[in-house]
């Protein structure tokens, strides 16, 4: 819960891990570009530094500041997204059970398919927004339940407050992936989840240009400290210059995430108005069938959203090739709008409908970005 007097989430990410140089005086960490640091003459590290798969000043601020934001007993980076993914789900042992959203980041669906699967480590897929559908899948083996709120690509929003304390009446440890939302939005921790993790490529990041992934907990227990274990000896150590990139990302984070967010309103907006779009998904809407969830748990609905088009993939496609602002791209959370056709980067067996469009908005000013999908849908529409 958060304290009256903790510091918001604005000045925590200016000042979050910020060190003065000693040497230097430098008001931004220097890049410590060393694999290795110098031990003293009777065999002591006089920084606490040994090796920089272990350790590195900059991972040590950029953790700092994540978990301060985060409101966390600890943070673990990590090259990705995908590996402090990974770090949690090999924390667990040979023959436990997950319980994953049924749209869960398809990334996640393969590690727990293709190599959680060979561990013995087994996964049921179920609609986390149904409590009743999560009981029935509950067994004698679950261990860990993996929440992402909003969903991808159809921005469904679960419950975390009501999931989480489902999970704890049966011993069972929550997870949330909150990469779409940020510590900005959404606080995972004040609604129950026991761990949080994060893709930093995306918004943290905020530019397009590092990859970068975090794991942080709500307590100091045995499970972070098999994730810290993991995060020395699997070897998915983030690089000094990623961190130091994802950092100075952080220092705009909450002045982003607003504007992302307001972007987002006015474009979803924008696109229930037009004839040609069937459906739009942003949690931010009214009709939105969990907006009162979102409003509960979120501040602010973050710039994700998708929107189905008339006329099924081959509009769909048409509408994407007719963006001029608007990238045709991959990944989220950057200050340049995307536009993406899910289903065919989700590959053959998908549900993602053919016909949508999921878009990334970024920091443009909201008229321009309107404008270049009136325009592209106009386009394609007009023969
Ligand atoms: C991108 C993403 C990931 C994976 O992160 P990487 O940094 O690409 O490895 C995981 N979860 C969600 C929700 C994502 O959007």
């Amino acid at each position: 819960m958060t304290d009256e007097n903790d510091k918001q989430v604005e000045t925590i990410a200016v000042h979050g891990g910020r060190t003065i140089d000693e040497e230097t005086k430098a008001v931004n960490p220097p890049i410590t570009m060393s694999t290795t640091f110098e031990r003293r003459e009777d065999g002591e590290y006089p920084q606490g530094y040994i090796y920089t798969r272990d350790n590195n000043p900059n991972r040590e601020s950029l953790e700092g500041c994540i978990n301060e934001l985060e409101g966390g007993e600890g943070c673990a980076a990590f090259s990705s997204g995908t590996s402090a993914a990974m770090a949690v789900f090999q924390s667990l042992s040979t023959g436990d059970h997950i319980l994953a959203p049924d749209d869960v980041y398809h990334g996640t669906e393969h590690q727990l398919d293709s190599i959680m699967n060979r561990w013995d480590i087994d996964t049921s897929y179920v609609d986390m927004t149904d409590k009743g559908a999560v009981e029935e899948e509950i067994r004698e083996d679950t261990e860990l339940f993996w929440i992402e709120t909003p969903s991808n690509p159809l921005l469904k929003i679960t419950d975390i407050k009501e999931i989480s304390s489902l999970a704890h009446e049966f011993g069972c440890t929550v997870v949330v992936d909150n990469t779409w939302s940020t510590p900005v939005v959404q606080k995972p921790f004040d609604f129950g989840a026991d761990l949080v993790i994060y893709s930093t490529t995306k918004y943290f990041g905020g530019h397009s240009d590092a990859m970068g992934g975090a794991a942080v907990t709500k307590k100091k227990d045995e499970f972070f400290e098999s994730i810290r274990e993991l995060q020395k000896h699997a070897g998915a150590s983030p690089s000094p210059f990623d961190c130091w990139l994802i950092m100075r990302g952080i220092r705009t984070l909450p002045l982003r995430m607003k504007a992302h967010s307001e972007n987002a309103m006015k474009v979803a907006h924008y696109l229930e108005d037009d004839p040609k779009v069937t459906d739009v998904y942003y949690p931010g809407l009214k009709d939105h069938p969990d907006h009162q969830i979102a409003k509960k748990q979120m501040s602010g609905y973050s710039g994700m959203l998708s929107f189905q088009v008339e006329g099924g993939k081959e509009k769909a496609f048409e509408v994407a090739a007719n963006v001029d602002i608007f990238t045709r791209a991959t990944s989220l959370g950057s200050v340049e709008s995307l536009i993406e056709h899910r289903a065919s980067i989700e590959g053959e067996d998908t549900e993602t409908p053919e016909d949508l469009l999921r878009l990334s908005v970024g920091i443009e000013n909201a008229k321009d970005l309107i404008q270049d999908l009136e325009q592209a849908i106009e386009k394609s529409y007009k023969n």
